[in-house]
């Protein structure tokens, strides 16, 4: 069986699970250039809902290219999934990815990663940053645990949104877009400057669970702490 380590708010699992060769059961676009992936599992293996693994392609060339990817399912799925952006302005693996069909394998290697579920707050995320987050939010709803935890989804356009309808079901109200670069959607609104930081904390989130590029991870964190946030209060992904 893996073991848990707790170290402070760092949580991983030292595993067995390096390099195990997965078949891709199917595959669906959810956006128009985010693709998910359901995939054999392995017996006995876990995560922490959150976590990623290093993901590589079973494909002459492309087996030691490896990339981080986090698991979109729940332990008690009979599957694995992930929830994938493809990048099909270079020749990299996830334009690989994207040509994959059922039937062709991935090699999955160590459970890895900072971001984890403590207490109810507000989980912010940009694009492709949600993918922990899925995990966190599916467990929490199927635990009849959503309480007054709250999504703030910040999309460049509205098209981009992964998981719409499913976050509405699970969230309701408390799932908020923002959408940065489409004026006439209804959701157009600045990003999440300090002063929607402060609004944040004023309505009593108490944890911050931040995932998104680095310079926005990095801004939100900074602006978090001006405002008295404690460091492990800001759950976000440490390297
Ligand atoms: C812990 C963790 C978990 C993650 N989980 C997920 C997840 O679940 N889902 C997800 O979608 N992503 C996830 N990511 C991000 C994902 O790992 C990257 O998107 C992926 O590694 C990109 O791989 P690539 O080989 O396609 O691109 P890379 O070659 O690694 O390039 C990445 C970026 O650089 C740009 N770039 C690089 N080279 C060129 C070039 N020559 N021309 C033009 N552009 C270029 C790409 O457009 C892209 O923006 C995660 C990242 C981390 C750290």
């Amino acid at each position: 069986m893996p073991k848990a380590k707790c170290e402070g708010y760092f949580l991983f699992i030292m595993s067995e699970n390096a390099g195990q060769k997965v078949k891709i059961l199917n595959t669906l676009w959810v956006t128009h250039n985010v693709r998910r992936f359901q995939l054999e599992k392995p017996a006995a293996f876990r995560y922490i809902p959150g976590q990623a693994t290093d993901v590589s392609i079973s494909r002459e060339g492309w087996e030691d290219k490896l990339r981080p990817f986090t698991f979109t399912s729940l332990n008690d799925w009979d599957f694995l999934e992930f929830t994938i952006k493809i990048y099909t302005d270079h020749n990299g693996v996830t334009n690989e990815l994207g040509k994959l069909q059922a039937g062709d394998s991935l090699i999955i290697h160590d459970v890895w990663g900072t971001i984890h579920f403590e207490k109810p707050g507000v989980f912010i995320a940009g694009g492709a940053g949600i993918t922990p987050f899925i995990a966190i939010l599916r467990q929490l709803h199927k635990d009849n645990k959503m309480g007054s935890n709250k999504l703030v989804f910040s999309n460049r356009t509205e098209k981009d949104i992964i998981l719409r309808e499913e976050f509405e079901n699970m969230l309701g109200d408390n799932f908020i877009n923002l959408i940065t670069g489409e004026p006439a959607s209804v959701w157009y609104h600045k990003r999440v400057d300090s002063d929607y930081l402060k609004k944040l904390i004023d309505e009593g989130a108490g944890y911050f669970y931040v995932c998104g590029p680095d310079p926005m991870v990095d801004g939100i964190t900074q602006g978090l702490k001006a405002w008295g946030v404690a460091h492990n209060h800001i759950i976000r992904e440490e390297f």
